[in-house]
């Protein structure tokens, strides 16, 4: 079990040799970035103890309005909103009694980049954009159609098959931990093979200031989960690799990897 979490693991991680973005190694020269995984203008000032890792400056440069974005959006789950309105960069559209949509973030493109960056950080190897996945955000996803919104369903039998493993696997203490910001993020993952074509993939779950909770109750909360596989389908040789157990975890929460 790999686990980062206090200061001189983080430390090491800074010295990687490549870039988590694009994947090639840095040359003699190149302008260099030192890129907080996730971006610092989502944690409280009193939180920003940061993994971070080095990009180059041109890789991480069009990532910068996301970020923005990312902050102000979790920052909602703390309370925290722009004090000048001419600051706030979300378009919220109101949709009826206390439930509004947010319609010009790409959450799941940011989630992807932040769990390529855990990837990196956790197996010292680049994790590629492109690459099998699919993520359960931690709020619903709507999407505009004839009457306005609809709500996109959860893989529910999926995510709940996550979110055990997950559990299951914490109790053995067989996942792989990244835990940063004050323990404002909780990132944990475990690989398990696949019984049809053998590949590898990696089941993960990350929580950021207990983020499901700014998802709208009536239409079902649920933490976030995924699994990705490597393109070649290898797992990292110091992975956590899945343990199954007939020994049965507390689970009254199974939609949220890190609820009871
Ligand atoms: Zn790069």
């Amino acid at each position: 079990m790999i686990s980062l979490h206090y200061p001189k693991h983080f430390q090491a991680v800074r010295q990687l040799s490549f870039c988590y973005l694009c994947g090639n190694e840095f040359l003699p020269d190149e302008k260099i970035d030192r890129d907080h995984v996730p971006p610092k203008t989502v944690f409280a000032k009193v939180h920003r103890v940061p993994l971070i890792l080095k990009t180059h400056a041109a890789c991480n440069e069009a990532h910068s309005p996301t970020d923005e974005k990312m902050g102000q959006l979790i920052g909602l789950s703390r309370g925290a909103i722009p004090t000048d309105p001419k600051n706030s960069r979300l378009q919220i559209q109101h949709l009826g009694f206390r439930t509004a949509a947010i319609t010009n973030i790409d959450v799941h493109g940011a989630i992807w980049r932040w769990v390529r960056g855990f990837h990196a950080a956790l197996y010292r190897e680049p994790l590629p954009e492109i690459c099998q996945r699919a993520i359960e955000l931690p709020f619903q996803r709507a999407r505009r159609d004839t009457l306005g919104f609809s709500v996109v369903p959860l893989r529910e039998a999926q995510h709940v098959a996550f979110v055990r493993a997950i559990k299951t696997n914490r109790a053995k203490q067989n996942v792989d931990r990244i835990r940063c910001n004050a323990d404002k993020l909780t990132y944990e993952c475990v690989w398990a093979q696949n019984e049809g074509n053998r590949e590898w993939g990696c089941i993960f779950a990350l929580d950021v200031y207990d983020w499901k909770d700014l998802g709208d109750p009536k239409l079902g909360q649920r933490g976030c989960a995924g699994v990705y596989s490597l393109p070649d389908g290898h797992v990292p040789p110091n992975a956590a690799r899945l343990m199954k157990s007939s020994i049965l975890v507390p689970n009254t929460e199974p939609l949220d990897p890190f609820g009871r």
